[in-house]
């Protein structure tokens, strides 16, 4: 007889690996390769161990790593040869789960299974809107606390039927253990709820009256994965204007859902990548270029050449739009600075003006998560919220402590990390934390992260302003809790530092925080920041001429204050009074006057150096004289102008001992008419003040980082020239470029000063 060798293997497996049907797959990928054994999940992810004939086991390993399940992220896989066992079988056994640190998957959009099946007239899931598996549908949302089991979810209210349960049993099945699945018989039931009473028609009805509804120019509300959307037709300008107007929403664009990429190309031009990214199974909002002709009411996205489209991420949505074949306006539903909306009680209590209707659903959100956006630069990716299908997000990393750390962000596009046991959790996007809502939101998810890992911080992280909410809270916590350690990280090294942390960079770089407004360290307002960095220390080398916020806050909505105090910082009364300027102009001898004085004594005008006001101040002086009515217009509009004006010309401009004067650009702005070609000429200047700098610090690597990078012609502009010069650069694409990655470069840094003092 044949001697056959024979081993037996463990595999320990860490990521992303429940609730992604990974055990299934494991099951399967050991029958088919004749291997005995068991797979369990346990509170590190999944651990697996075979036995058979030595080349079976090994191509069953290599095929684990060559092609895991869609949805997994395999972090690490420790393998070690154990005693042969002769067990007869290959088996999946009960979860032992003790301490969670199991990555919780965000929610994906219906899978192509799914898809078919859906639109399947024999299945007996045919048209169900809430049909999913193993490979999709909602996960962070529905879920209460870990292990990522049905009772622990917002579906522990509805009972499996026979049929599924059948499904849900079968290591065969695309649906063994997938949490929330269902069918017409024993899962959530659609209903409508309106003002003034409730009412429940037939699934089929629901539809049709939904479609009727937006076919009359109506707007109404739409129970999603992660919050309501408010929804109307895309294509009729009186109904998104009534949105708006109700919604008390001026111009801040609406994120259009289009049926299918077909009819997203015929609204909008896309690149390569552009369209990768809107089909992607995380189903982003997508920020790209709108077509001059199109079927969009023009009220969508005023003012701008942009426009952010998404495709339909759940059964419903594909529904409706197969059944409406109109593009719909798909915006969270909430109060401009409040959370996302979940259920139709706050809904109708909040925004009884804007709907009076809302498609709705007995499951419960348990987690809010509103879209995440992208924009694409090239073939890069920039993330410009983190939020459903991404986030929550872990990275692995190899700087340890045996501290928890928890990161709480800035105060605007709110985000919070927590750091533990080699792993960063980023979480969802929870916005700007200007209302009480906002702020319940933030503990919330506080609360639920807590839960889900059985966290509490022995180490808190959070920016040096000393007014916002989360400083004022994390210094509150710390008096409380004693035992608790305060790391308090520079808003803009913050910024650096998650894009180190995205790539664990260890070195020194160069990094370029251009943004709106952070606490410097020096009690003036930073924005405009070059530093020399690690992931340890920070020195700024540069920074841009500081200006008045004539009026602090107020200046923020009304540009022309900015435009005036850049002219107070390089001219006199008497030179600005003889100026012949539409801005100058705007502004009465006494207006004129009395901000002068504002300017001279310091009246609530507060120093800064940002970057992001300098837009504002150009947008300005280019003659639009109006208030913002949303953060980014100006970037927007200003680029919208380039964009009219493409051209290789710039600014002068002049670096006097680490300072970027702004004197002789405001003189050649003065001196131009043309708005396009003041825009393309001011970001050229930026272009080529980073580019000089850049060339100055080789062979430092460059990091750009901070919500002005968000403006695609810069950054285009920007990666263009460093490659051209070959200058090694690094860009956020898994983590927000703007404010919301801040919590996560904290996170690194407490990291980085833990694991330093591990090693002193
Ligand atoms: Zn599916
Ligand atoms: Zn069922
Ligand atoms: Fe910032």
């Amino acid at each position: 007889m044949e001697y056959i060798s024979k081993k037996r293997i463990k595999l320990e497996i860490s990521g992303v690996v429940q609730g992604v049907g990974f055990r299934p797959f494991i099951y399967q990928l050991a029958l088919k390769h004749f291997l005995k054994g068991h797979v369990l999940n346990n509170g590190n992810g999944v651990v697996i161990e075979i036995e058979g004939e030595n080349s079976q086991v090994d191509i069953f390993h290599s095929m684990l790593e060559i092609t895991p399940p869609t949805l997994s992220r395999i972090d690490a896989i420790i393998s070690t040869e154990i005693e042969l066992q002769n067990t007869p079988s290959f088996s999946i056994l009960q979860s032992n789960n003790t301490n969670a640190t199991t990555m919780v998957s965000p929610d994906i959009s219906m899978c192509e299974d799914c898809k078919e099946e859906m639109n399947d007239s024999i299945n007996r899931r045919y048209k169900y809107p809430f049909i999913n598996c193993t490979n999709c549908g909602p996960r962070y949302t529905i879920i209460d606390s870990l292990p990522y089991d049905r009772k622990n979810t917002s579906m522990q209210n509805f009972e499996m039927c026979d049929a599924c349960r059948e499904e849900y049993e079968d290591p065969l099945n695309r649906r063994f253990h997938a949490q929330p699945t269902s069918c017409y018989d024993c899962g959530p039931k659609l209903y409508i709820s309106s003002i003034p009473q409730n009412f429940i028609l037939e699934d089929k009805e629901l539809l049709e009256s939904l479609v009727e509804f937006i076919k009359d120019g109506k707007s109404v509300a739409l129970k999603g994965i992660g919050g309501f959307h408010l929804i109307c037709d895309a294509t009729n300008e009186k109904a998104v204007e009534e949105l708006r107007l109700n919604k008390n929403r001026l111009t801040k664009p609406f994120a259009v859902m289009f049926k299918d990429i077909q009819s997203v190309k015929e609204s909008a031009d896309l690149s390569e990548k552009d369209e990768e990214v809107i089909l992607s199974k995380e189903r982003p909002i997508v920020i790209v270029s709108k077509k001059q002709d199109t079927i969009l009411a023009s009220s969508i996205a005023p003012n701008i050449d942009r426009v952010g489209v998404l495709l339909p991420y759940t059964p419903l949505h594909e529904l409706l739009l197969e059944k409406l074949r109109k593009p719909i306006v798909a915006t969270s539903a909430n109060l401009s600075d409040e959370p996302i909306i979940r259920n139709e009680k706050e809904l109708f209590k909040k925004l009884p003006l804007v709907v009076q209707d809302a498609l709705s659903n007995d499951r419960e959100i348990l987690n809010a998560c509103d879209d995440s956006v992208v924009l694409n630069v090239g073939k890069e990716s920039i993330v410009l919220r983190l939020s459903r299908g991404y986030a929550p997000k872990s990275f692995s990393t190899n700087k340890t402590t045996d501290k928890k750390v928890l990161a709480l962000g800035a105060h605007q596009k709110s985000t919070m990390s927590l750091a533990f046991d080699g792993h960063i959790i980023l979480s969802p996007h929870i916005g700007d934390l200007n209302s009480l809502e906002a702020f319940e939101y933030f503990h919330r998810t506080l609360g639920t992260f807590k839960r889900f890992y059985d966290f509490e911080p022995d180490i808190i992280v959070c920016d040096k302003h000393p007014k916002y909410e989360t400083t004022k809270w994390a210094r509150e916590y710390v008096l409380e809790h004693t035992n608790v350690e305060l790391i308090e990280v520079q808003h803009h090294y913050a910024h650096a530092l998650a894009c180190m942390a995205e790539y664990d960079l260890d070195e020194e770089v160069l990094a370029f925080c251009f943004d709106g407004t952070g606490y410097g360290d020096d009690n003036t307002l930073w924005g405009g920041e070059v530093l020399v960095a690690s992931p340890r220390e920070y020195e700024r080398i540069y920074n841009l001429q500081k200006f008045s916020l004539l009026g602090g806050e107020k200046a923020v909505k009304e540009p022309r204050r900015i435009a005036l105090s850049l002219l107070f910082e390089c001219f006199t009364q008497n030179e600005m009074l003889n100026m012949d300027n539409e801005l100058v102009n705007s502004f009465s001898k006494e207006e004129m006057h009395n901000y002068y004085l504002m300017y001279k004594k310091k009246l609530n005008s507060p120093q800064s150096s940002s970057i992001g006001r300098l837009f504002d101040g150009v947008y300005a002086l280019s003659g639009n004289l109006q208030d913002l009515a949303y953060e980014g217009e100006s970037g927007l509009i200003l680029e919208k102008y380039a964009q009219d004006f493409p051209c290789g010309v710039s600014y002068s401009y002049t670096i006097d001992n680490g300072v970027i004067k702004f004197k002789e650009m405001l003189l050649e702005i003065l001196n131009e008419k043309d708005k396009n070609v003041i825009s393309a000429k001011f970001i050229n200047t930026l272009v080529i003040i980073i580019l000089e700098i850049a060339k100055k610090h080789l062979p430092l690597p460059v990091i750009l980082s901070g919500g002005v990078f968000q403006n695609k012609i810069l950054l285009e502009k920007v990666i263009e020239n460093f490659k051209e010069n070959n200058i090694r650069y690094f860009i956020q694409s898994q983590t927000p470029i703007n404010d919301g990655g801040i919590s996560f470069g904290q996170a690194y840094y407490a990291l980085n000063m833990k694991n330093k003092d591990n090693y002193e």
